[in-house]
Parts: C-alpha cells; structure tokens; sequence
C-alpha cells in the first residue's frame, strides 16, 4: 500500500494535476499524462498488459471535468473527452511521478 499523497490540487490553467506526496516531493502531472497513463480495461488489454489507447490520439488540450477520492487508496479522474472509468491508485501515480527525482 503506498500512503496517500498530502494534497492533490488541479491546475487548470496550467492543464496540470499537482500531487503533493511529501513537504519536498511534488509531482506535477500534465493532465494529457494522467489520461494516457490510464490503465482501466478501456485503456490497456487485461489479458496481456497491452496498452488500446493511441497516445497520439489524445488532445495536448484535454481537460480535467472531475476529480473523486476513491476510498484512501485512489483517484478517480473525469475527462474532457468523456473518459472517466480509470482509476488511478496512489501506487500508480507515484510510479509515473513526472518529477526531476523520480524521473
Ligand atoms: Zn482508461
Ligand atoms: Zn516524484
């Protein structure tokens, strides 16, 4: 189980998601990253962990609509294109953590 993160706040203007996971450790996911990292069963094949979605096919634009804590353990992102059946576990989102020291 990864801890949660300490805050999680959308920026909209910057078309970002910033994720707080500690006083030093913020990572700052553009919002088209956290669309084409999604990994529900629309998204990536569950028999074999291949990835459906074409990255190319996602607007540099997208937006953001909605954004839902799942119990402690997740987050639950609504897109501008309609998407909005991807979970995203804190253990995920740290593991595509965009900042200079994970990346
Ligand atoms: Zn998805
Ligand atoms: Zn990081």
């Amino acid at each position: 189980m990864s801890s949660p993160p300490t805050g999680i706040n959308a920026i909209r203007s910057d078309r970002i998601v910033e994720i707080r996971w500690g006083p030093d450790h913020i990572g700052r996911y553009s919002n088209k990253l956290l669309r084409t990292s999604c990994a529900c069963a629309q998204c990536v094949d569950e028999m074999t962990g291949r990835r459906i979605l074409d990255p190319d096919t996602v607007q540099e634009d997208i937006e953001i609509t909605d954004m839902q804590l799942v119990g402690n353990y997740a987050v639950k992102f609504s897109f501008s294109d309609g998407h909005n059946t991807g979970i995203a576990t804190w253990a995920h989102l740290r593991g595509i953590c965009p900042c200079p020291k994970c990346g």
